[in-house]
């Protein structure tokens, strides 16, 4: 059973809001998402809340939003797609994730494995993020102010890690933190990016090409 989230303004933007998200939870299907507890934490979580009022009346299409400092909340169908990959193996006790932005993905996560582990670049969204994560009453959320390419080891091993942020190449750090059968879900590349799923094995790593995506790039350091 998924975590259920509070039901704090999870209707705020009004009863026309249901049918909306009816049909991006469609939509989803549509384009191949078939994991029902995923679509139901989707359907359940109230996106708008992670949005600028400005862009909130567009939470529940199925598009990229910008949430200031050039970054955007991803699309949900990404952010399905990547978390049907994570939970593909099985369920996951101990998750990374690269990334926080605005909290959305971190929410979903929340909701589905033991705890998330979130690791920040940029301050002033982490602290948003935060809020927002406390109003849904998700309490197994843990966050760091660091650069993500070099992982959280001091929480690790994880059985999963999810990268929201794409590099050039997978840093070494973030396989050296994965766990035997843990799988790490990232984009990478430059101009041209592909979502890639690597598990670990006994023997080594193992690369799954997903698909053509589109991310913003991980960049080093930090932003107060
Ligand atoms: N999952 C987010 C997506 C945000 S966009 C959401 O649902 O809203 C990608 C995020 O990765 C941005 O917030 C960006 O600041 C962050 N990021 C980029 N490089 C990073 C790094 N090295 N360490 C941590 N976060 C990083």
């Amino acid at each position: 059973m998924a975590k259920a989230v509070s039901n704090v303004d999870v209707n705020g933007i009004g009863m026309t809001s249901q049918r909306t998200r009816e049909r991006l939870i469609q939509r989803l299907v549509d384009q191949g998402i078939t994991n029902l507890k995923v679509l139901d934490v989707v359907r359940s979580t109230p996106r708008h809340l992670f949005l600028d009022e400005a862009m909130a009346h567009r939470a529940y299409e199925d598009v990229a939003l910008p949430i200031g400092f050039q970054q955007t909340l991803s699309q949900p169908y990404i952010v399905a797609r990547m978390t049907e990959l994570l939970l593909a193996a099985g369920p996951r006790e101990r998750v990374l994730e690269i990334g926080t932005g605005s909290g959305y993905q971190t929410a979903i996560l929340a909701r589905l494995v033991g705890e998330v582990y979130s690791v920040e670049r940029i301050r002033p969204l982490q602290q948003k993020a935060r809020q927002r994560l406390r109003q849904l009453k998700l309490r197994n959320v843990h966050m760091n102010h660091a650069d993500g390419g070099l992982g959280w080891p001091e929480r690790g091993p994880y059985d999963g890690i999810l990268a929201t942020a794409a590099p050039e190449r997978i840093p070494e750090d973030l396989l050296q933190q994965l766990a035997p059968g843990g799988r790490l879900v990232i984009p990478v590349g430059g101009e041209t990016q592909h979502l890639q799923v690597v598990t670990r094995t006994h023997e080594g790593f193992d690369t799954q090409i997903v698909e053509a995506v589109n991310f913003v790039p991980l960049r080093p350091g930090t932003v107060k």
